[in-house]
């Protein structure tokens, strides 16, 4: 073993550098806190090559005194903590004092300031790690600090990045996480001297939010706030008609800073259960100002945890005020679009056609009492399951096969067994689309001889499941998942063979995205033409659709290209293409098979049943789950105690 070492300040910077500089977003989002900790009212960031050619802050804040340059970007040097106690009572971004010392280690730095009573600036130039002398320069009030060249003396760190598109991506994330949590500062983003984003000061976030994620979803925000001991919330949460596929575009701030809290995301998550379809995330921007006492922030490198002195009064808080709010909304703003019907929609849908909307009305007053109940004794454990929320009967118990038999139970059992043919008008609607599905009518088609003839041998009960009897016994089938496992065979031995029918658009349809979203939209062009999928940079965050599959007909190419976003942005490491094939292969199949919920005719029954022989694995749908159980004779006979 070699002889132990005391490391050289170079070599422990450079380690402290590694936690906290990861990438270019990463001295955004420090400069960016620093010039707002000192109280500018305007930050203008520009960017070269999506960073790492250069990045540039000027703010008109307090500025640095000449003489405290180079203590500003020596390590642990600060002025904004003196003493540990300070540390359980920061008010500010910063108090590290590791950031500045950090950055200039691993780039070319040049910090200019001038304080407001100083008749001239300084300049201050560190060239990885080594600080050149202070010299005097004309400039205005503020600071501006200029970094080069990331990551020329750290080839390692060089090589991790990726295209100037993605990069620049991750760094407009770090100003849209500031730009919402300070509203009142003017923020300017310039890429490659082009003007990127010009935010003017505002007194509420929703103008920003429509430029960074587009006016639609500005547009059905669900305004929220509420005071609770000291703590106000306050913000927006998005109708459940949007939603994503991960958690992505849940914004936390807390005093400012945008945080990641696992409670706070699982109260969310709570909130909105039943109001959307499961595996989708609601979209909040949501701020919670609390005295600083109250929060330890002092646990992570990049501050993005925090720890709450009382973790469970601000979950009741965010879970109370969310579904009080729920309940005074009309959430069926607008006309939703078929992945976006969120399950209370359908349900409600359904209730109102089988007359029982009075049910609805006496969840929301059960539900009201419960919030009373909760509100009452805050610290109770919350509820697992909203009773507005109307969950798909017996989805957990092996078979319910006296529903077929006796009218249904009217509470909230709105799904009801019923004989396939019967058909009512909303399921009019989705029987048409699924004429429209390609495969399903090619199913059809290849049945149209035999299937009206052919005794009914499968029934479907609550829109959900089929039931078969077969030589064994019964099989309880997931219409979905058998649909999507066939479509995805299908769909995968289109793509193996040589590509799947892809369908050119008459006029080329403009799709906003977030410049994150771009960026892996227009880093992956090429894996996304082989799925039919083609796109074409438009300016800023919009790109451009000109082709996508035919397959995916009934679906808007807005949709169809969010969600491949979520494949490509999820996961944080750089996608392999094979996997993210599949990925999308499994989406496709999901997004064109039958729902969960379809009424379907007996023709397509038969149509789907005689398609089980071209799923390889028949019983498990791409994601795994089964898409048929068995119940033999014996099981049944036993059961009945016949045996
Ligand atoms: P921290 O923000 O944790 O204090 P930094 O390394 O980011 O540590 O900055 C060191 C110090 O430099 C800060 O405490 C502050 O006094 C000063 N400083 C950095 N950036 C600015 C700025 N834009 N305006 C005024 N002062 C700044
Ligand atoms: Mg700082």
């Amino acid at each position: 073993m070699p002889k132990i070492q005391q490391l050289s300040p170079s070599v422990v910077n450079k380690i402290a550098a590694g936690e906290v500089i990861e990438r270019p977003a990463s001295v955004v989002k420090e400069l960016l806190e620093n010039a707002v900790d000192a109280g500018a009212a305007r930050i203008d960031v520009a960017m070269d090559k999506g960073g790492s050619e250069m990045i540039r802050v000027a703010d008109n804040g307090c500025g640095i005194p000449a003489d405290e340059l180079p203590l500003a970007v020596s390590s642990h040097a600060t002025s904004k903590i003196e003493s540990a106690d300070d540390l359980f009572s920061v008010a500010t971004l910063g108090f590290r004092g590791e950031a500045l010392a950090s950055i200039a280690e691993v780039s070319r730095l040049v910090i200019r300031s001038r304080r407001g009573d100083a008749d001239s600036g300084a300049e201050l130039e560190v060239v990885g790690g080594a600080a050149q002398p202070v010299v005097p320069v004309g400039c205005p009030v503020g600071t501006t600090i200029e970094v080069r060249n990331l990551f020329f003396n750290t080839p390692v760190r060089h090589k991790f990045l990726r295209s100037a598109q993605t990069e620049m991506g991750h760094s407009i994330e770090a100003v849209t996480r500031l730009a919402l949590a300070h509203p009142q500062i003017h923020f300017t983003l310039a890429h490659n001297g082009r003007l990127v984003h010009d935010l003017p000061p505002a007194g509420d976030i929703r103008a920003r939010i429509a430029a960074f994620f587009g006016q639609e979803l500005a547009d059905d925000l669900i305004e929220i706030h509420s005071q609770g001991d000291g703590v106000t919330l306050s913000g927006y949460v998005a109708n459940p008609m949007h939603s994503r596929a991960t958690g992505r575009m849940q914004y936390l701030f807390l005093n400012g800073r945008a945080i990641r809290d696992r409670a706070l995301q699982h109260a969310l998550g709570e909130a909105y259960r039943g109001l959307m379809l499961t595996g989708r995330q609601p979209i909040c921007f949501l701020r919670l100002d609390m005295p600083a006492e109250l929060v330890d922030v002092n646990v992570h490198p990049t501050k993005q945890e925090v720890r709450f002195q009382d973790s469970g009064r601000l979950y009741s808080q965010l879970l109370g005020t969310l579904r009080s709010k729920f309940l005074t909304t009309d959430l069926r703003a607008r006309g939703a679009s078929p992945i976006s019907t969120s399950a209370l929609e359908e349900n409600e849908a359904e209730a109102a056609a089988a007359g029982t909307s009075e049910l609805v009305a006496w969840a929301k007053q059960q539900l009201g009492k419960q919030l009373a109940e909760q509100q009452a004794n805050p610290l109770a454990a919350p509820p697992t399951q909203s009773s507005f929320v109307v969950e798909p009967s017996g989805s957990h118990e092996p078979l319910r096969l006296h529903r077929i038999d006796v009218p249904p139970p009217r509470r909230f059992d709105i799904g009801q067994a019923s004989l396939p043919d019967v058909q009512s008008g909303t399921s009019e609607e989705k029987l048409a689309a699924f004429h429209r599905r390609p495969v399903g009518s090619r199913l059809e088609d290849s049945l149209a001889s035999r299937a009206s003839a052919s005794p009914r041998n499968a029934l479907q009960v609550h829109n959900r499941y089929l039931v078969v009897e077969n030589d064994a016994g019964i099989e309880v089938i997931d219409q979905h998942a058998l649909h999507e496992r066939i479509l995805y065979e299908q769909i995968r031995e289109t793509v193996l063979a040589g590509g799947l029918e892809s369908q050119k658009l008459l006029v080329p349809e403009p799709v906003d995205l977030t410049a994150s979203e771009a960026a892996a939209v227009l880093e992956h062009a090429e894996l996304l033409a082989q799925l039919g999928v083609e796109v074409q940079p438009f300016g800023g965050e919009t790109v451009l659709v000109s082709s996508y599959p035919a397959m995916l007909a009934n679906l808007s190419p807005a949709e169809v290209l969010r969600e491949l976003v979520e494949n490509l942005l999820s996961g944080g490491r750089q996608p392999e293409p094979r996997d993210l094939l599949d990925d999308m292969l499994h989406m496709i199949a999901c997004k064109a098979a039958v729902k969960f919920g379809d009424r379907l005719t007996a023709e397509e029954i038969d149509a789907l049943l005689a398609q089980r022989h071209l799923a390889q694995d028949q019983h498990h749908c791409p994601h795994g789950r089964p898409t048929a159980l068995v119940f033999t004779r014996e099981d049944l006979d036993r059961q009945f105690k016949r045996i």
